[in-house]
């Protein structure tokens, strides 16, 4: 599935090496986690991935079926079935959800040449998933995450996943500033989506979320790179323990 192999990234605008080598290989149908102190890079490969400006690849590779990631626009990813939840979901005033929605999964369905959506198809569809993760109706017509709560914006871009059925899905820091509830309702959405074709990346900075979502691997990053990987019970030394052990471990 996602193969990453040596990645190396620097900023554009300043002489700052971020990621000095990461290695990461990502099976169809499994969940791996990435925890790590902040600032460690987590964010950051999650943007080289899904192609946002503003680093450059200095070295490595990531591919996704085999595809080279790196050398396609963004939304050639999404077609390719990437999809990334955002740690800070945007605003966009001006454009209503649902017509955001549509416009994506119609893009994306004509990308892999596949027919639009029917609007009453559509409609049905994203009701019923809109339903599942507790949003309501309205929000569905308020322009996208525009004055929605911090849970909100989290769940709406769980329905964005839902939609989009990807086949790589990365969730960065989803359950950041969330309550417990709204947690869980992101949870049960990304569980509903587990399947056999289907993989998460998973990055979080508390053990709490893999309560809810049970990895198959869990890793640790710092400082750029892949420190140490194994199973669910590296979470809990993690959250029993801090970093600190891991990282005089490792050093
Ligand atoms: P994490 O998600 O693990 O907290 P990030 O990927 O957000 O880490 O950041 C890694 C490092 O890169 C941090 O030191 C951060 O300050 C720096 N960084 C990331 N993006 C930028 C940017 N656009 N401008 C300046 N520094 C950045
Ligand atoms: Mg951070
Ligand atoms: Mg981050």
């Amino acid at each position: 599935m996602l193969e990453i192999k040596g990645l190396e990234v620097k900023l554009e605008e300043e002489d700052k090496q971020i990621l000095k080598g990461v290695d990461l290989s990502i099976a169809p149908g499994t969940v791996h986690a990435i925890m790590g102190p902040n600032g460690s890079g987590k964010s950051t490969l999650s943007y080289v991935l899904s192609g946002k400006d503003g680093y450059e690849v200095t070295g490595g590779s990531a591919t996704l079926d085999g595809e080279d990631l790196l050398d396609m626009e963004p939304e050639e990813r999404a077609a390719l079935g990437l999809f990334l939840a955002f740690q800070y979901p945007v605003e966009i005033p001006g454009v209503g959800n649902m017509t955001f929605l549509r416009t994506a999964v119609n893009a994306q369905r004509k990308a892999r040449g596949e027919d639009e959506l029917s609007a009453a198809d559509f409609l049905k569809e994203v009701r019923e998933k809109a339903k599942s993760l507790k949003i309501d109706a309205e929000m569905l017509k308020r322009p996208v995450n525009v004055g929605f709560s911090g849970g909100e914006k989290k769940r709406n871009e769980i329905l964005q996943m839902a939609m989009l059925e990807p086949k790589m899905c990365i969730l960065d820091e989803t359950d950041s500033g969330l309550d417990v509830d709204a947690m869980k309702l992101v949870a049960d959405g990304v569980n509903a989506l587990r399947s056999e074709g289907r993989s998460f990346l998973v990055i979080t900075h508390y053990q709490r979320l893999l309560d809810h979502i049970k990895p198959d691997i869990v890793h640790i990053m710092a400082n750029g790179r892949i420190i140490k990987s194994g199973g669910p019970e590296l979470a809990l030394e993690v959250e029993n323990n801090g970093y600190a052990d891991i990282l005089s471990e490792v050093a």
